[in-house]
């Protein structure tokens, strides 16, 4: 008999970063980078965030270590970086993943500290993250890949998410200018724009928008013509992640993958 294929999509020997990994998107996408082979750390704001995750992980037969920090505190997370990186002996795919729906308010009650707060683990959380990174990326190349969000890309018509949306709109703009500054180096810089996804950040925005008996199909409105209205799967973004974590999109760099089933083009 043939020996078997070497599967299409491997991570193995390769580390990755993913912030934000206790929940949702974050950690669906860690269990599939660590079911392709890599050695993940799992960061979020408590260690006990992603102590399940962890064990998940783990008893699949994969690789992963806990991190504690917060994405916007640039104290508190350079050093975790760093350490892990260390402890890996390298680092090849980050995942800025961390970010909060914040304070949805007209923008004539929203704070000033409750934009800048959005903005602090959104936006800068994201080039934080990069940042701290960049010394083992440019190492041997690699691959950064943003979460933004189709609300940082079109309007919606629920008013009340500005912070949130300039934020996302940002990172979109933080990935364009970094892939081009950073392509010199091996590194390629890519976003994710989900759609709705079945996530408890998902749940914040429809329990806030809608009081009814199916709040999440009345919320979407047959907005989501692939799944008949249904929000998406983090599994779903989980897959676009490995995508550009691996070497299958080794010529893609700067670019938007959306993962939203199709609700962007409900305009
Ligand atoms: P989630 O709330 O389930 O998970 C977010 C995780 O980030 C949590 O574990 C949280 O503890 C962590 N986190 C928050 N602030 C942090 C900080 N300062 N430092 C470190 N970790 C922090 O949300 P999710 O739906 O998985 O969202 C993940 C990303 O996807 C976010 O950037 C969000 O804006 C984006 N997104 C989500 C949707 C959706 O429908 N779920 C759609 C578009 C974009």
């Amino acid at each position: 008999d043939a020996p078997p294929a070497a599967p299409l999509v491997s991570l193995a020997n390769r580390a990755a970063l993913v912030t934000g990994a206790g929940s949702g998107l974050g950690r669906a996408s860690a269990e599939r980078l660590a079911a392709a082979g890599a050695f993940v750390g799992l960061l979020d704001l408590k260690r006990e965030d992603v102590a399940e995750v962890a064990a998940a992980i783990r008893g699949a037969g994969g690789r992963c270590e806990c991190l504690e920090a917060d994405v916007s505190d640039k104290v508190s997370l350079r050093p975790v970086i760093e350490r892990f990186a260390n402890q890996a002996g390298r680092l090849d795919v980050v995942y800025a993943n961390a970010g909060i729906n914040g304070v949805w308010a007209p923008i004539a009650d929203l704070e000033p500290e409750e934009w800048d707060h959005t903005f602090a683990v959104n936006l800068k959380g994201t080039f934080l993250t990069v940042k701290y990174a960049l010394p083992w990326l440019k190492e041997r190349g690699g691959s950064v890949i943003v979460c933004a969000s189709v609300n940082g890309t079109r309007v919606f018509s629920n008013t009340g998410s500005t912070a949130y949306s300039c934020s996302k709109a940002g990172q979109v703009a933080f990935v364009k200018m970094t892939a081009l500054e950073l392509a010199s180096h091996r590194i390629r810089v890519n976003a994710i724009i989900p759609g709705a996804i079945m996530t408890p950040i998902f749940d914040k925005t429809v329990e806030r928008n809608v009081d009814s008996e199916k709040p999440h199909v009345e919320y979407l409105d047959g907005r989501i013509p692939l799944t008949d209205g249904a929000p998406g799967d983090p599994r779903d973004v989980a897959n676009a992640v490995l995508y550009l974590a691996s070497d299958l999109s080794s010529h893609v760099t700067g670019a938007e993958i959306v993962v939203d089933g199709g609700e962007s083009l409900m305009q």
